[in-house]
């Protein structure tokens, strides 16, 4: 098939050669897909996407119109496609459900142990000489509450680990994974899980009923001086109520690797320029949030499966015209 990837960095385009082989010609664009840029798409069978190109509707018909018959994700969310918009176009939609759970619940373990022990003050300290330690203290880990909310492949492996650090795990999750039965976890209301836990990690998806979850409400329902961490997606948190629970002290600290407005932002060199969003200039500045550029999903092992299951999904529609991994 003649494929269109688009927001291709020089991995993506490294990983794709190798699991293709050649079977599928690629054409590889770096610019996101939007509306704007969709003409490129023009003449291809297909289009390969990542989280921050924007399938909405017009941008859909232009697509069709334009030859395209399906969009292969190399992604598992799907929040930035409009499904019912393709489905109407005649669109098939694939995806890659699981790629490495570990990558993300991995990061995630660091961006908590990096607001904990503060390991980016201390490496610029020990490089200018200064070995002091005021301004590094932590706490252990070992007995402390951490709240899991949703319990699918990453926050099952988010879980085992940290029991592993010896935690006490509350989860929230409206459909539980059956695999939290073998586990010594407690399922609790969303509000106990913000009350009791001294860490809260997300690991749901964004829906409509999860956007905001973390507002000005919620964030006053947590433990004062509690972590947030985000490792999901952004406008899973209210960013301007999360601002203002840091400066209230309401929030203790806040990982995130992911931001409500990261599009045309993350993935991309601006240290040469002045950051035109001020609310991540806020968030940036305060020395108890870290945050890192959507790359929690960035391992050998991930861009392997991303890249293998994407072809794998080219194969399976190319054949038979349908997709194990198609979004129904
Ligand atoms: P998954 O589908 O296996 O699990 C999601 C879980 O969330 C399910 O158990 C579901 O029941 C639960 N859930 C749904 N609504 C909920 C709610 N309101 N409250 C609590 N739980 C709820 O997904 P996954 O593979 O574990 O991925 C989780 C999320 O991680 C993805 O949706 C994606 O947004 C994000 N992600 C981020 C990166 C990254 O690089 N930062 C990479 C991959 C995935």
């Amino acid at each position: 098939m003649k494929i269109a990837i688009f927001s291709s960095k020089s991995y993506d385009r490294e990983f794709l050669n190798a699991a293709n082989a050649n079977r599928h010609e690629f054409t590889f664009f770096e610019p996101r897909l939007t509306r704007e840029t969709v003409s490129l798409a023009e003449g291809f069978e297909a289009v390969c996407v990542f989280v921050h190109d924007k399938l909405e509707r017009e941008t859909l018909g232009i697509l069709r119109e334009g030859g395209v018959k399906l969009v292969a994700l190399r992604c598992a969310g799907f929040n930035n496609v409009d499904i019912e918009a393709a489905k109407e176009l005649g669109i098939g939609i694939v995806r890659v459900p699981v790629y490495s759970p570990y990558a993300v619940a991995e990061h995630t373990i660091g961006l908590i142990l990096t607001l904990n022990r503060k390991f980016h003050r201390a490496y610029n300290r020990v490089r200018e000489g200064n070995f002091a330690l005021d301004g590094l203290l932590g706490f252990d880990l070992h007995g402390k509450t951490v709240g899991v909310v949703g319990t699918g492949r990453i926050g099952i492996c988010f879980i085992k680990i940290v029991l592993g650090f010896g935690c006490r795990v509350l989860v929230f999750d409206p459909k539980p994974n059956d695999e939290l039965a073998a586990l010594e976890v407690e399922n609790v209301s969303m509000e106990t899980l913000l009350a009791q836990s001294d860490i809260v990690s997300l690991h749901c998806p964004l829906t409509p009923s999860t956007h905001y979850l973390m507002n000005a409400q919620s964030l006053a329902q947590m433990k004062r001086g509690a972590m947030l961490v985000n490792s999901s997606r952004g406008a899973l948190i209210d960013a301007d109520a999360a601002i203002d629970a840091l400066r209230s002290g309401q929030l203790g600290a806040l990982g995130l690797d992911v931001y409500e407005e990261e599009e045309g932002v993350f993935y991309e060199d601006h240290s040469g320029q002045i950051l035109g969003d001020e609310r991540l200039l806020r968030l940036l500045s305060f020395p108890n949030v870290i945050v890192t550029g959507h790359q929690a999903f960035f391992t050998r092992e991930a861009l392997e499966n991303i890249a293998q299951t994407t072809i794998g999904n080219l194969d399976e529609w190319q054949q038979n015209g349908a997709c194990e991994n198609a979004v129904k």
